[in-house]
């Protein structure tokens, strides 16, 4: 199985991931929640999100720091 469903804890905070993981929109790191909320207030935030998306429209999914349900997340806010 892939690391990013196995990695027991947070790759920034070194929190526990069992409550919920997601993936930095930055690079390829494993966040918690809370991280991931911390990101998202980053002022680059933005830029990191378009970059993703521009990737994904070439059609390159697997772009450093593009998950599936990174992406479900950063969508729904
Ligand atoms: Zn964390």
């Amino acid at each position: 199985m892939d690391k990013f469903f196995t990695q027991p804890n947070c790759d920034r905070c070194r929190k526990s991931l069992k409550n919920g993981r997601t993936m930095s929109m930055f690079n390829t790191d494993r966040l918690c929640l809370d991280s991931l909320e911390t990101e998202h207030h980053r002022p680059d935030y933005h830029q990191a999100v378009e970059a993703d998306h521009a990737e994904i429209k070439k059609g390159n999914y697997n772009f450093k720091g593009h998950a599936c349900i990174k992406n479900k997340k950063a969508r729904s806010f």
